[in-house]
């Protein structure tokens, strides 16, 4: 099946008289005839036993969305916060260190700088556009993974896939990508070294702002077997889980091994599950994704074009947009369209932004991107307030930066808004 049809049929096949639309599954326990057999689960989690580990809406979710990434398997998660945080403790633990690309999600900068240090693992930050060699001298003995943002929110940095992953597994090392703003549609990670991807399907992939969620994909491309033997890392993908009577992930589990671990020890610890309401509304976004992700992208490229011709604009980010910086890695990687998004910085900085974003009436004000409706945000005083002047710069942004999520109304309706912004600096 080509994409289109995936996000339409993949994941749920209804058989002769069963539903058309796939069911929610409203309950969080089932029924069974022996203790046997439940403890039997407790040495296999093979079945459904309880919604903290697996539900049959969430699993039809799961199954499509693997299927588009093209991976073996997928965990949602309550949020793509979540995603973000089980997909590295998956692999670090108190005492280790990762890598992460400093232009990524304002969310992911404070979870991974602050949050995680207060745990015990140290992020070693590295400039995404870095040399292969400097990405390579960053790894310290102790580094388990390396953390990147396909198209980064809302630097709109493009992530050089081939670079980072030959880098990463030169030292045996996997590559963790956060693929939210181009979705599976635009951009496959696993297709150029990849090893695993996460989501904030809180985003495109729902699209209507109607559930927040998140999802983490396994490719099952790391060999955990031969990292093992060259490093000494990820024991505990190898050697038995005290915590789940000696249950062996790569030899139990084979490719699957990461995925399973994440809901096995993670998911059954931590329980940032999805709701099986969310699941479903969440795949009737899925169902429409190829489309709306088209739309967005020509509405967005239209709105940079727009704004490029206006001489009240100091810059405009939009790796779809000839000239710019990440334009030839965007070719690249995200052919038929990089995202609706499209960061600017106004001239005269945070007062001017802030009048600009006051008058536009269409295009509402909200901690949100990616929305079916537009949508603007002031990243230095809302989503990275938090950050340092210095880190604001590391992640690309300025006082004047404005992120305007191109929603699917009419461009006319959009560029006339834009208008009424301009005209109010
Ligand atoms: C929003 C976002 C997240 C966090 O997702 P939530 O669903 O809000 O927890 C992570 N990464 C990116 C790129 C995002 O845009």
């Amino acid at each position: 099946m080509k994409i289109e049809t995936k996000c339409l049929h993949s994941g749920y096949q209804p058989k002769n008289g069963e539903p058309s639309v796939m069911p929610i599954v409203q309950s969080t326990t089932y029924r069974f005839d022996s203790c046997d057999h439940v403890a039997e689960l407790f040495d296999k989690p093979t079945e459904f036993m309880y919604s903290r580990f697996a539900n049959p809406t969430c699993e039809c979710v799961e199954k499509k969305i693997a299927d588009l990434e093209g991976g073996v398997g997928c965990m949602l998660t309550s949020s793509g916060q979540a995603a973000s945080l089980l997909s590295v403790l998956n692999l670090c633990s108190a005492g280790d260190s990762f890598i992460a690309s400093s232009s990524i999600y304002g969310g992911t900068i404070n979870l991974f700088g602050f949050t995680l240090k207060k745990l015990g693992i140290e992020c070693i930050w590295v400039d995404v556009d870095a040399s292969y060699e400097e990405i390579v001298a960053a790894f310290k003995p102790n580094t388990k993974c390396v953390f990147g943002e396909t198209i980064a929110n809302p630097a709109l940095t493009v992530f050089d896939f081939e670079k980072w992953a030959k880098a990463a597994h030169s030292q045996n090392i996997p590559l963790i990508i956060d693929n939210t703003f181009a979705t599976p549609i635009l951009c496959r990670p696993f297709e150029w070294g990849a090893d695993i991807v996460v989501h904030s399907t809180t985003k495109y992939m729902d699209g209507h702002a109607v559930q927040g969620g998140g999802a983490i994909v396994d490719s099952g491309n790391f060999d955990w077997e031969k990292a093992y033997k060259e490093t000494g890392k990820f024991a505990d993908m190898i050697e038995p889980d005290e915590s789940y009577h000696g249950l062996k992930y790569v030899g139990d589990f084979g490719k699957a091994a990461y995925i399973v671990k994440a809901r096995t020890q993670l998911m059954r610890d931590f329980g940032c599950y999805p709701a099986a309401q969310s699941a479903f509304y969440l795949n009737l976004g899925l169902e429409t994704l190829p489309l709306r992700m088209k739309r967005y992208c020509e509405n967005a490229k239209k709105v940079a074009e727009f704004f490029k011709t206006s001489d009240k604009i100091a810059s405009v980010s939009y790796p779809g947009l000839e000239g710019d910086k990440y334009f030839d890695l965007a070719q690249k990687y995200l052919p038929e369209g990089t995202c609706g998004v499209v960061s600017i910085s106004i001239k005269g900085g945070r007062q001017a932004a802030v009048r600009f974003m006051d008058a536009l009436k269409l295009a509402s004000d909200e901690v949100h991107v990616a929305d079916i409706r537009t949508c603007v945000l002031h990243p230095a005083s809302a989503t990275h307030r938090q950050l340092t002047d210095e880190q604001l710069v590391a992640a690309g942004i300025d006082g004047g930066m404005v992120r305007f999520s191109c929603g699917l109304e009419n461009i006319d309706d959009i560029i006339a808004d834009i208008k009424l912004g301009l005209a109010a600096i």
